[in-house]
């Protein structure tokens, strides 16, 4: 399980800064997270301003 961002992201960098082990990084427009290093911890969707993280 990984959590993915989707497309309601500002490109803030919030969550990249939150995350615990880097699996955030910036992309065309908006932010990513590498699947095979999310933890699944949240932390990302609770520092996100427009709920973009979602747990898939
Ligand atoms: Fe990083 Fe946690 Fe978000 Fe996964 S759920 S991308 S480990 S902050
Ligand atoms: Fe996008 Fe939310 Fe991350 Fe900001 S905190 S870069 S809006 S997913």
């Amino acid at each position: 399980m990984a959590y993915v961002i989707s497309d309601e992201c500002i490109a803030c960098g919030a969550c990249a800064a939150e995350c615990p082990v880097g699996a955030i990084t910036e992309g065309d427009g908006k932010f990513e997270i590498n699947a095979d290093e999310c933890l699944d911890c949240g932390a990302c969707a609770s520092a996100c301003p427009v709920e973009a993280p979602k747990a898939e």
